[in-house]
């Protein structure tokens, strides 16, 4: 039997995506990034984003379609984010969704972001083993790291996701951004900021480590970011040249980030010892060091490690088709007609 295969779209955010999926395969996956649009103004600018979206969706579609060498008329269901994200990028995908299904008579899967990040480790195509059969891999853990999110989740199966930890006020991407906004990085300053840490030196420059002392997994970053620009105007202040301490100013930051969410995945995998695997996801995902470290440290407990391939941490459409397609999988229909029209956008889902 073939796969059926599934269209996801995602415009939550500031990259508009449409990927074709076969059961979990990735068939083709577009991303149209506006990265270089919103540098301009120091972050994303919601109707910027809107207007680009609009004007950028056909293309990613019809490419999207082509690159999988399938016409829509084979499609079975269109996955679609419809939250969390920017209430106004979020709708584009979502009229384009219902255009779609009207015209051709598909119906619609509504996908929660979030849910394509923490599942994207089960793509084909991505890293770890035995993947080829996800029924072992429950119980497992799930930690998010992204832009606007950090969070640690139980997942008992697909559609069952228990929330033991999250941020309670900045997420790491947003804290990794705001620090790199405070060395002039421009925006997004992350992936910067990771670049410049690998050159300092550890211990030169500390920052104190969030939450190291609760009992709970939860996490905060605004600490972190508070610290980064006092230590920044006193080094400023000496008049000591920027580039003798920015890149051990990163490193500290970065030993910070990731000792706190060390303590906390290890307090997590600790207090849920019927788990056998860790998912991981999100944007904060690109830096490699990031990804080896908490790598290594899952597999210190002989834990299974799964995380996506590159192109699938930052956002992208294959992860909501992905989401769609397990969830039919589990017997969700879709919709259509009526029950479609009533579908909206959700800003502040959450799992
Ligand atoms: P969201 O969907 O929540 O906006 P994404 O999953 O798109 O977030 O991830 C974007 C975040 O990832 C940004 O905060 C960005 O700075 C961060 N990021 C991307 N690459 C790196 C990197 N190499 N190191 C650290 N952070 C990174
Ligand atoms: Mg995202």
């Amino acid at each position: 039997m073939k796969d059926r295969l599934v269209l996801g779209i995602d415009t939550s955010c500031d990259d508009t995506s449409i990927a074709v999926l076969s059961g979990r395969r990735v068939l083709s996956s577009i991303v149209s990034s506006q990265l270089e649009i919103h540098a301009e103004y120091g972050g994303i600018v919601p109707n910027i984003a809107r207007r680009e979206h609009e004007k950028n969706i056909p293309n990613v579609f019809e490419e999207a379609l082509k690159k999988a060498r399938v016409n829509i008329e084979n499609i079975e269901y269109i996955a679609v984010t419809y939250g969390p994200g920017l209430a106004i990028d979020l709708e584009v995908g979502i009229t384009f969704a219902k255009e779609l299904s009207k015209k051709y008579n598909i119906p619609v899967l509504p996908v929660n972001h979030m849910e394509g990040h923490l599942l994207s480790p089960l793509l084909l195509n991505s890293y770890g083993s035995g993947l080829e059969s996800i029924e072992d891999i429950f119980p497992s853990l799930g930690l998010l790291i992204s832009g606007k999110h950090t969070e640690i989740l139980r997942v008992d199966e697909i559609g069952k996701y228990e929330k033991l930890g999250q941020t309670l006020d900045d997420a790491a991407g947003e804290a990794f951004d705001k620090v790199g906004r405070i060395l002039n990085f421009g925006y997004p300053g992350g992936p910067i900021l990771s670049e410049f840490a690998k050159k300092g030196k550890s211990g030169v420059i500390k920052f104190p480590v969030p939450m190291r002392n609760s009992s709970d997994l939860n996490f905060s970053f605004s600490g972190i970011k508070t610290a980064a620009l006092y230590k920044s105007k006193e080094l400023r202040e000496q008049g000591i040249p920027e580039k003798e301490w920015v890149y051990d100013f990163c490193r500290g930051f970065v030993d910070a980030v990731f000792e706190s969410i060390a303590i906390k995945l290890s307090k997590a995998i600790e207090g849920n010892p019927e788990v056998s695997t860790v998912l991981v996801g999100g944007g904060v995902f690109n830096s490699e060091e990031i990804l080896r470290k908490v790598g290594k440290l899952v597999r210190s407990y002989s834990l299974n490690f799964y995380y996506p391939k590159k192109e699938y941490r930052g956002d992208n459409g294959a992860m909501i088709a992905l989401v769609g397609y397990l969830h039919t999988e589990e017997n969700v229909k879709g919709l259509l007609g009526e029950e479609l029209d009533s579908l909206d956008r959700n800003p502040r889902l959450s799992l």
